[in-house]
């Protein structure tokens, strides 16, 4: 049964800590010499949405022109912070069982859709030792596109380049914690499930109209049954 799974990773794979959020500040930091005031709401957003929006908080003058260099120093910043990963941060419950149970599928292939860029979004899963069990690089990243609802299309075009498989859209599951995700996962007509392991609780996802909605990803035999059928 072919199926590719788009896993998000904040929220959805793993929690950081406030380390996610911190990095930002201390990137800003680097690049302005300020910290915002303030953070915003980061939840299925993409890291250079992130920062457009602080930027706009900072009044920052011609903010497009400082996305990249700040983004350089997002990366620096999260890789000097493995070790707070590692020590605040934890994987959620079911998630390597749900990873291995359905790596064993034939036909089934894993990797990520995240607003990370692609560097982040490694280490955070190698931090937990995920990275072994996805086929991370043929994902989409916060680095491909600042806007998630683009996502979907680059994932099915990598995977299509790098692995020569073509999947169908009844055929793709986009799985996340947040209305983002399951925003993006309709704009490229695919399924959605969405857990409540993130930010936002299972009474405030169910009405949002996923395809399927999960407290967390604790019962792989759930979890199986809904993403392979
Ligand atoms: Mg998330």
């Amino acid at each position: 049964m072919d199926r590719l799974i788009l896993w998000d990773i904040d929220g959805t794979l793993v929690r950081v800590g406030d380390i996610g959020a911190d990095v930002f500040d201390r990137a800003l930091e680097r690049a302005l010499g300020r910290r915002p005031p303030e953070r915003v709401q980061m939840s299925g957003k993409t890291d250079p949405q992130i920062v457009g929006e602080y930027l706009a908080m900072l009044a920052v003058a011609d903010p497009a022109a400082h996305v990249a260099g700040i983004l350089v120093e997002l990366e620096k910043e999260l890789a000097a912070a493995e070790q707070e990963i590692r020590s605040g941060g934890r994987v959620l419950p079911g998630v390597v069982d749900v990873l291995k149970r359905l790596g064993e599928q034939d036909g089934v292939l894993q990797t990520v859709l995240t607003g990370n860029i692609a560097p982040n979004a490694l280490l955070k899963l190698a931090s937990f030792g995920l990275d072994a069990l996805i086929d991370v690089t043929v994902g989409a990243f916060g680095s491909d596109h600042a806007d998630r609802n683009a996502l979907v299309p680059i994932a099915l075009a990598r995977v299509a380049e790098q692995r020569g498989r073509e999947f169908a859209p009844a055929q793709v599951w986009v799985v996340g914690d947040s209305a983002n995700d399951l925003a993006c996962a309709r704009a490229g007509d695919v399924r959605c499930l969405l857990v409540a392991t993130g930010r936002y609780s299972f009474d405030e996802l169910a009405p949002l109209g996923a395809d399927a909605v999960l407290d967390d990803l604790s019962d792989t035999s759930a979890v199986a049954e809904i993403l392979l059928t």
